[in-house]
């Protein structure tokens, strides 16, 4: 980092940056985050950040766990943006660090705006989300002029754990060639059921990319009426992305990770 020619902003005591982490692969980290891991005193992280980069921080650096995972016991979202504050009022140097993009599904901004409540000063440091990066990993464009002029990113599920009511099925199916669902692994039977109802065709390509840009990363494809089964019997686990339309044929030519390893 200290021989690019380039002046970062430092990360001063009594203040947060809510980083992105992106999906997994170390390499996809940006320099500010980079930066931030290198500057901060501590850094609280959730669980879906990949433990490569916590590998990366200052080894001086004390490492908090605030992680929420279905199933298992974990920081409540008011308590960990209570922790933030109360960090950086001890004037620590602080990295929140986030898998993926902070503002997307990740609840940063809940937590930029419990620092805005409280007067703290806060930077947010974009991360590669999985829509994209994860896509990127399993030679799955998230668009091309000849499939999709639109693409869209659903959660698979709401505050409760269900699949959120506010999501207009109809309109979606009609209406986005390419949806990438996030969250969603338990679910894709019901969301396949209702694309099919509200009139996507049963045989459209379908793939679920499972730990995406880490060495376990698994990519089964299927067609809409066959993915939740294709998925279950591969076991995929989470974190998992479904992704539905065209664009998952071009698989078969662009998956240069496979063709790598
Ligand atoms: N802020 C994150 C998303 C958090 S929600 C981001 O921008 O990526 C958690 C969901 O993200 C998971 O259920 C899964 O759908 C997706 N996800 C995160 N990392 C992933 C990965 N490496 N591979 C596949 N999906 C991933």
């Amino acid at each position: 980092m200290d021989e690019l020619p380039l002046s970062l902003p430092a990360l001063l005591p009594g203040h947060v940056w809510l980083v992105g982490a992106g999906p997994g692969d170390p390499g996809l980290l940006s320099l500010l985050a980079l930066h931030a891991l290198r500057q901060a005193d501590i850094i609280v992280y959730d669980a879906l950040v990949d433990p490569r980069i916590l590998d990366l921080a200052n080894p001086a650096a004390e490492r908090e766990f605030a992680g929420k995972r279905g199933g298992k016991p974990s920081a409540k979202q008011p308590d960990i943006s209570k922790r933030l504050i109360e960090l950086a009022r001890a004037g620590r140097k602080v990295a929140r660090l986030k898998g993926g993009d902070p503002f997307v599904f990740g609840r940063g901004a809940e937590e930029a705006l419990a620092l805005v409540e409280a007067a703290i000063p806060f930077r947010v440091v974009p991360g590669i989300t999985a829509g994209v990066g994860g896509l990127a990993y399993a030679g799955i464009p998230c668009t091309t002029r000849e499939t999709n002029s639109a693409v869209v990113f659903v959660t698979g599920q709401d505050a409760s754990g269900a699949i959120p009511e506010t999501i207009e099925w109809d309109a979606l199916a009609r209406a986005v060639p390419v949806l990438v669902f996030y969250m969603a692994l338990t679910k894709i039977e019901r969301i396949a059921a209702t694309l099919m109802a509200a009139g996507r065709a049963a045989d459209e390509p379908a793939a679920v990319i499972s730990r995406a840009s880490t060495p376990a990363q698994q990519v089964v494809v299927s067609t809409l009426a066959g993915i939740a089964e294709a998925a279950g019997s591969a076991r995929c686990e989470p974190p998992a992305l479904l992704v539905i339309g065209p664009v998952v044929g071009l698989r078969d030519r662009l998956d240069w990770l496979t063709s790598q390893t």
